[in-house]
C-alpha cells in the first residue's frame, strides 16, 4: 500500500508542473524602448527605472498595474 507522504508528494509536484507550464509562457509586454540611450516606457514614454529595463520590463509600474487591471476586465 503506498504511503500517503508519497501521494501527497506526488500530487503537489503534479499540481506546481502544470502551474509553471501554464504560467511559463506568459506574455512580458513590449521590451524597453531607449531614447538616446535612456531606457523608456513603451508605452507612455515616461523614464523607465533601470531595473524595470534591465529585467526587460517595457512598461512603467504605472503603465503595468493599468495593463493588468485592463486584463482583468477583459472577459
Ligand atoms: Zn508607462
Amino acid at each position: 500500500m503506498p504511503d500517503l507522504a508519497d501521494l501527497a508528494s506526488e500530487r503537489i509536484e503534479r499540481e506546481e508542473t502544470a502551474f509553471l507550464t501554464r504560467h511559463a509562457h506568459r506574455p512580458q509586454g513590449p521590451a524597453p524602448v531607449y531614447v538616446g540611450g535612456v531606457p523608456t516606457c513603451a508605452v507612455c514614454g515616461d523614464t523607465l527605472p533601470a531595473a524595470r529595463a534591465d529585467a526587460g520590463r517595457g512598461r512603467c509600474v504605472w503603465c503595468q498595474e493599468h495593463h493588468e487591471h485592463m486584463g482583468r476586465l477583459r472577459p
